[in-house]
C-alpha cells in the first residue's frame, strides 16, 4: 500500500495508507463544544474531536497499547503524583511565579501578568513534560529513555531528567539542527545523554522522530520515547497536556489569590501545543475567559513563509496524528519558517485543531518582526529577556491590549532567551555590537 502523501513519517517502516473515507465525521461546532465543557476529550480512540487518533504502522501498535496501560494505570494514581510534584516542587522550581508586568501594562494600557516558565529549571516549561515522563518510563519499567529534539531545548531538559532520576537517555538530532544548536548539543553531552546524529531525510526535526520512532520499535519493551510536545499517536498529546496543565492550574490560583480575579484573557504560543494548552486547560470551561494562541507568523502567510498550521493549514496526518498540517495541494509537507526554532513545526497538536473548531480558543500568526519588537520591549520594561517564542505571546497581549484597553491578560512566559542570543545578536543587535 501506498503511504499517505501528507505523512512521509512511516514510509520506510510501512505507514498503512491513509484513507480519507476514514477521515472522522466532525460533529457540528455546538456539540464539539458542549463535550468539551464535559472534559470528554480525547475519548476512548485517543480523539479530540474529529483530531488525533492513532494512524501509525502495526508494528508500533504494541508499544502504544503499552504505553495506554502505563498511563491508565499511572498518570492518575496519587503516589505517582505525588512523586511527579515532588520533583517539580525540589528540582523544578514550582510554582514558578506569577509576575505583575508593571512596565509592559503602562505601555500598552493594559494589566499585564506574567506566568513565568522561564524560571523552570533548564530555562522553559518542556522540562515538566520531561520530568513527568521519565518517571513513567521508570514505572514501565524501561531500562532506557530516547528522544528527538531539533532546537535542542527538549533534548536538554530530557537530558537533565534522566541524570536526576538515573535513566540512560538517547538523544536523535538532526544533523543540521546539531550544527545550527551546537551548544545545545554540548550541554546534553554534560548532562550524560548520547547524542545521535541524523544524517537521512530532511536532517532536521522530523527526519529525527523517524529515527527514534525506529528505535522504540526495535525495543519497545526496554526503551521509553520521551515525546516533546503535545502532538504524534494517542496517548501523547493527552500525557503531554496532563504533564503541562501544572501551568494553567498554578496560574489560575495565582491570578485568584494575586488579583481576586480570573483574568480577562489568557495568551500563550503555539508550536506543537504543550505549553499552550498546559496553560488553557484550566481555563477552558471559564468561558469568559478568551483564550488566544499565538503562531509563528514568520515572513507572511504564503506556503513555507510561516509555521502557523492553525492560521494557514488543511487536515492531514503527520507523526501518527490527524490534525492541522502546512501541506502543499497532493498533501506534501511543506518547509516551515520562523524566527523561533521551537516554534517551527509543520503541524499542531490535535487539542489545538479541536479547540478552534469548536471555536474555545481563537488564534492569530504573529510575524517575525512583531516577535522580535516585543521580546525588545519586554526585556527594557520589565528586566526580563524572554525566548523567541514567549515574544510570540506577547506579541498577542499587545494586540489584545490594543484592542481592548483596561483588560487583565495572562501571559504564558514558556521560556527565557539566553538560548537565543545567536538569532539576536543576527536582528535585533545587528551592526550594535
Ligand atoms: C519548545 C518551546 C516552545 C514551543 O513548544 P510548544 O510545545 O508549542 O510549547 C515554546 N516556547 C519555548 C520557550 C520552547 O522552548
Amino acid at each position: 500500500m501506498a503511504p499517505h502523501p501528507g505523512d512521509e513519517t512511516f514510509n520506510e517502516i510501512g505507514q498503512p495508507r491513509f484513507d480519507m473515507k476514514l477521515e472522522p465525521q466532525a460533529p457540528d461546532k455546538e456539540t464539539l463544544l458542549a463535550n468539551l465543557m464535559k472534559d470528554a476529550y480525547p475519548d476512548a480512540q485517543g480523539r479530540f474531536g474529529p483530531f488525533g487518533g492513532r494512524y501509525v504502522p502495526e508494528t508500533l501498535v504494541p508499544a502504544l497499547d503499552r504505553l495506554q496501560a502505563g498511563v491508565d494505570r499511572y498518570l492518575r494514581d496519587p503516589a505517582f503524583l505525588e512523586a511527579f510534584h515532588a520533583e517539580l516542587a525540589g528540582w523544578v522550581g514550582r510554582p514558578t511565579p506569577l509576575t505583575h508586568a508593571r512596565g509592559l501594562s503602562r505601555r500598552w494600557g493594559a494589566e499585564i501578568w506574567l506566568k513565568r516558565e522561564d524560571l523552570a529549571h533548564t530555562g522553559a516549561h518542556k522540562i515538566n513534560n520531561s520530568v513527568g515522563q521519565v518517571l513513567l518510563a521508570k514505572k514501565l519499567g524501561a531500562k532506557r529513555v530516547i528522544a528527538e529534539t531539533g532546537a535542542g531545548q527538549h533534548g536538554v531538559a530530557t537530558a537533565a531528567a534522566c541524570a536526576r532520576l538515573g535513566m540512560p537517555c538517547t538523544v536523535y538530532m538532526g544533523a543540521v539542527d546539531m550544527e545550527r544548536q551546537a551548544p545545545n548539543v554540548g550541554r546534553m553531552k554534560l548532562l550524560g545523554a548520547t547524542v545521535m546524529p541524523v544524517t537521512s531525510g530532511d536532517r532536521t526535526l522530523r527526519a529525527a522522530v523517524d529515527e527514534a520512532l525506529r528505535d522504540w520499535v526495535s525495543d519497545p519493551d526496554g526503551t521509553y520515547y520521551c515525546l516533546g510536545s503535545a502532538i504524534g499517536p494517542h496517548p501523547y498529546p493527552y500525557i503531554v497536556r496532563e504533564l503541562q496543565a501544572v501551568i494553567g492550574r498554578e496560574a489560575r490560583e495565582q491570578m485568584l489569590a494575586q488579583t481576586g480575579r480570573l483574568p480577562d484573557a489568557a495568551v500563550a504560543c503555539v508550536g506543537g501545543g504543550s505549553n499552550a494548552i498546559g496553560l488553557f486547560h484550566a481555563f477552558v470551561k471559564d468561558r469568559e475567559v478568551e483564550l488566544l494562541g499565538l503562531e509563528a507568523g514568520g515572513q507572511g502567510s504564503g506556503l513555507g513563509q510561516n509555521a502557523a498550521s492553525l492560521s494557514y493549514g488543511t487536515p492531514g496526518v503527520l507523526q501518527g496524528c490527524y490534525s492541522l498540517l502546512l501541506q502543499d495541494a497532493d498533501g506534501q509537507i511543506q518547509e516551515t519558517h520562523s524566527v523561533s526554532a521551537g516554534l517551527d513545526y509543520p503541524g499542531v497538536g490535535p487539542e489545538h485543531a479541536l479547540l478552534m473548531t469548536a471555536g474555545r480558543v481563537r488564534y492569530e500568526a504573529v510575524g517575525d518582526d512583531e516577535a522580535l519588537a516585543a521580546l525588545a520591549e519586554c526585556c527594557a520594561a520589565e528586566g526580563i529577556l524572554p525566548a523567541i517564542e514567549s515574544s510570540h505571546a506577547l506579541a498577542g497581549a499587545k494586540r489584545l491590549a490594543q484592542a481592548q484597553p483596561g483588560k487583565r491578560i495572562l501571559v504564558g512566559l514558556s521560556g527565557r532567551g539566553d538560548k537565543d542570543m545567536p538569532t539576536l545578536q543576527r536582528t535585533l543587535l545587528k551592526g550594535q555590537l
